[in-house]
């Protein structure tokens, strides 16, 4: 129903490509954010293809690739010494992952937004909704910080985990999931970039390293919840310690030469807690970290933060107006993927899988496709795979 008028809270990953997608459907958008943009927030920017994808049908790629050189990398997973590396089954002409910073990337998501019309409110922050939610009193619009009031027809959430929108309607988080591990992670200069995206995994520490965007580097480390305990005074030694644990990975003598180019990034494992929010209601719905997170262990938050913003876009014009099937369809994508990325969120117990992806490519294809959302995780892990290779153990 072109001409309706929306209102998102939050312009990041989730926002600006539910503000574009409402845009192209004629409605009249305005996205709300607190932060000013470019700006920075915490991540490793894993982007699969199945998402590049998307970003090029946002017009979002386009835009990122005038800005920036961000380079396309294949995907390499060492466990417990066994190696498998490699692209991705093409999606839509895609096939490697690219790994841009969120400043590069949400940057260019809210020029693209802001070049098909719509309406950005910047440095502003909302503090309550107007209507509380219920099919008698539906949300109407939101109220900023002065107390400016704009009206709606709908009221988006894309306000991220502590999710204001979620919070005004009383949304409670449910069906928690926890991983293993905590990251300690920054950006660097001088570290040669080989044309993967590589996590090396070991039984209590995993080291990961790719290229971003520009000729900056991303160098995360993985550890136990104790590991990101402390002060940042206290943690840098430990992160530059750990980075030299690895030499086999990360050429130490490049390393030695390099210089850190952001502060320390500390992702404590509380961070990384998962959970689902009902995510719609009479004139509003969630989109993003706001109504489902799962373990960044996959990379899977950008993506599904942009299905998920397609989906809703989709739905409010017309296929699904009241968005009484968002939630069947949230879960529905969510329900091997969602545990499967707390697998990968945790230590692994054995070696037995990576000998299994190190020795039979069609398996280690599966493996990096359910990354890309091309196969399920049950056709990663299958019952006679896991027979095979389990009972050689
Ligand atoms: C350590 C870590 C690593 C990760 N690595 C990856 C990865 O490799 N790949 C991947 O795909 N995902 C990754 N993720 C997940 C990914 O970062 C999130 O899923 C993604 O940022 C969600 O985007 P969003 O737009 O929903 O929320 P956010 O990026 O959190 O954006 C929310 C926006 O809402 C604004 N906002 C909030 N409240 C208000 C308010 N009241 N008024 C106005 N504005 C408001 C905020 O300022 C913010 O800009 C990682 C997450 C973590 C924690």
């Amino acid at each position: 129903m072109p001409g309706r008028d929306a209102v998102i809270v939050g312009a990041r990953c989730a926002g600006s490509s539910l503000a574009i997608a409402l845009a192209r459907e004629g409605w009249n958008v305005t996205m709300v954010d607190r932060d000013e943009f470019p700006s920075d927030t915490i991540s490793t920017n894993l982007i699969f293809p199945n998402t590049v994808s998307r970003l090029d049908q946002l017009g979002v790629l386009d835009t990122l690739l005038t800005n920036h050189d961000v380079p396309s990398l294949g995907f390499r997973i060492i466990g417990f010494g066994h190696e498998c590396a490699g692209g991705f089954t093409p999606v839509d002409g895609f096939d490697k992952l690219i790994s841009p910073r969120r400043i590069a990337l949400d940057n260019a998501m809210v020029e693209t937004a802001l070049a098909v019309g719509v309406n950005g409110r910047f440095g502003e922050r909302v503090v309550e909704l107007i209507g509380s939610g219920t099919s008698e009193d539906p949300v109407a619009g939101v109220v900023l910080e002065g107390g400016e009031e704009i009206r709606a027809d709908w009221v988006f959430g894309a306000d991220g985990r502590a999710s204001t929108v979620a919070g005004k309607l009383g949304i409670e988080k449910s069906n928690p999931m926890r991983g293993e591990v905590a990251y300690l992670l920054a950006f660097w200069r001088g570290i040669p970039n080989d044309g993967y995206a590589t996590s090396d995994i070991r039984d209590d520490a995993i080291l990961s390293s790719w290229a971003a965007e520009d000729g900056v580097h991303l160098l995360t480390a993985w550890g136990d919840p104790e590991f990101t305990r402390g002060s940042k005074d206290e943690l840098l030694p430990k992160y530059l310690d750990f980075l030299k644990q690895f030499p086999e990975t990360l050429d130490q003598a490049a390393l030695a030469n390099a210089e850190m180019v952001s502060d320390l990034i500390v992702a404590p494992e509380t961070l990384m807690r998962g959970y689902f929010r009902q995510p719609a209601g009479p004139g509003w719905a969630l989109v993003g970290d706001s109504c489902h997170f799962k373990h960044p262990g996959t990379g899977q938050g950008i993506g599904d933060a942009i299905e998920q913003s397609i989906h809703v876009a989709e739905g409010v014009s017309g296929k699904d107006p009241y968005l009484s099937g968002y939630g069947d369809w949230l879960n529905g994508r969510s329900l091997q993927q969602y545990p499967w990325s707390y697998a990968w969120g945790s230590f692994p117990k054995s070696a037995q899988q990576f000998v299994g992806w190190a020795t039979e490519e069609d398996a280690a294809q599966d493996m990096r496709d359910s990354f890309s959302r091309q196969v399920e995780p049950s056709q990663v892990l299958t019952k006679d795979r896991i027979e095979r290779w389990f009972s050689t153990a």
